[in-house]
């Protein structure tokens, strides 16, 4: 590589550009995220150029590794590493653009049949048009790979991008994420369940900005007795997609059955079941100042997912349930899953505190008659017991940072 050029990282966001005057704001919040996520890299510069981040990088052959942790921020719609040609005084710099396309399109066209050149200006004054920039970038490129050029879905495409100061050349575009960065939404406490559907629901509230607060239920007497590593490894994976490190809440499902036993009927059992996390969750959120529930619920899924049963669930609640995956098939959140890298583990047996329950749970379940057991059952001791008996841990893309066991004077329910 000549002394005039640079690697760069061309980074794109997605919806901030339809933001209005509270658009610095996401755009700070992105900029203080892609720079979390490239910690540790070579990275010498970033900035903001004419609607798009420029990721100035020391050592070119980290590119790719770089492009691939920004994946992984939201807010980001496509990341291309490029080089980067400064503009002359004489505009003599095409010669420069012309050589590096071409070096570009010989070491990555690979299987192609056609290409195309697409060239945008984002300084409408230069010299040049971009269909004029095309055709000579392309005259050389075409030479040199002896493919024919193709407008229409070509299979191989160089990009030149025209700024103020400098001119881009790149040959690939990653797609990020999308959505909002993160910390730009507020918190909410998520239902963490060992299974497909939660980790997926947690991850779609995180690409809207939000940031979670997990709690899971655990079959086990006590913290120590939880299987609780399959849930720490999906708390972990959803925190490779947040800035900061993810509270998760264990909490012992024991203290609800113990009262449950004598006053809530077999086919009840699920649903009510369901209302002791929903009111246990209430109060973690309250505590970890979230402003919202969620699960991964989706409508019919499961005999306590009818729309009877989730009316019925928790009308008493003061805050709003999030359900992401409510309109999803299950085939539709079993690719996200994938997609996210939690299915492998999702997969994985566990002990779920769930499929113990009722074989036969009821369909319609009255929100009068849950309320007349909670009563019976005293569900805001089970509440409080369960809490008392809980961890909360601190969960960072590398595994767990830190566990501490909550014994001690129950937590005040509502
Ligand atoms: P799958 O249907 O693949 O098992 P799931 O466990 O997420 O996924 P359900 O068991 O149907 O689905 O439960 C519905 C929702 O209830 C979950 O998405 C989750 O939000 C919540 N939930 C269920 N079990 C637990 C649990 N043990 N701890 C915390 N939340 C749970
Ligand atoms: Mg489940």
């Amino acid at each position: 590589m000549s002394v005039n050029q640079s690697t760069v990282l061309v980074v794109t966001y997605s919806e901030i550009a339809l933001k209005g005057k509270n658009r610095p704001v996401f755009q700070r919040r992105l900029l203080n995220n892609m720079r979390r996520a490239l910690a540790g890299e070579p990275v010498a510069n970033m900035n903001h150029v004419e609607s798009r981040y420029l990721v100035w990088l020391d050592d070119p052959e980290r590119a790719e590794a770089c492009a691939e942790k920004l994946e992984k921020v939201f807010g980001i719609r496509w990341i291309s590493p490029a080089v980067a040609i400064p503009r002359l005084e004489d505009g003599s710099e095409m010669d420069e653009v012309a050589l590096q396309a071409v070096t570009m399109a010989m070491r990555d066209v690979g299987m192609a049949h056609t290409f195309k050149v697409d060239t945008r200006r984002s300084d409408h004054d230069y010299g040049l048009t971009s269909p004029e920039i095309s055709r000579i970038i392309g005259t050389a490129v075409g030479a040199a790979i002896q493919l024919p050029a193709r407008m229409h879905h070509p299979d191989f495409t160089v990009h030149v991008l025209v700024l103020r100061e400098r001119i881009l050349v790149f040959t690939g575009k990653r797609p990020g994420a999308g959505g909002l960065p993160a910390g730009t939404g507020g918190r909410i406490c998520c239902l963490l369940s060992g299974g497909i559907d939660s980790p997926v629901a947690a991850w779609m509230l995180m690409r809207r900005g939000i940031r979670p607060t997990f709690v899971h239920f655990f079959a086990g007497r006590s913290v120590k007795e939880a299987d609780a590593d399959k849930i720490v490894e999906l708390a972990r994976i959803l925190a490779e997609w947040s800035p900061v490190p993810l509270t998760l809440y264990l909490v012992p499902v024991v203290p609800y059955e113990m009262r449950a036993m004598d006053h809530v009927r077999e086919s009840y059992d699920m649903v009510m079941f369901r209302r002791f996390m929903f009111k246990t969750a209430h109060v973690v959120a309250r505590r970890e100042n979230c402003l919202a529930l969620a699960s991964g619920d989706s409508l019919g899924q499961v005999a306590s997912q009818t729309l009877h049963n989730l009316a019925a669930i928790g009308p008493d609640l003061e805050l709003p349930v999030m359900r992401p995956l409510i309109g999803l098939d299950k085939e539709e959140i079993t690719a996200r899953s994938q997609r996210i890298g939690a299915y492998e583990v999702s997969i994985q047996p566990y002990r779920d505190c769930c499929s113990i329950r009722s074989p036969r749970p009821v369909l319609d379940a009255r929100a009068d008659t849950l309320a007349e057991m909670s009563q019976a059952m005293d569900l805001p001791g089970a509440v409080s017991e369960a809490l008392t008996q809980s961890a909360k841990l601190l969960v960072g893309p590398d595994g767990e940072i830190r566990r501490r066991e909550l014994s001690g004077p129950a937590i005040p329910t509502d």
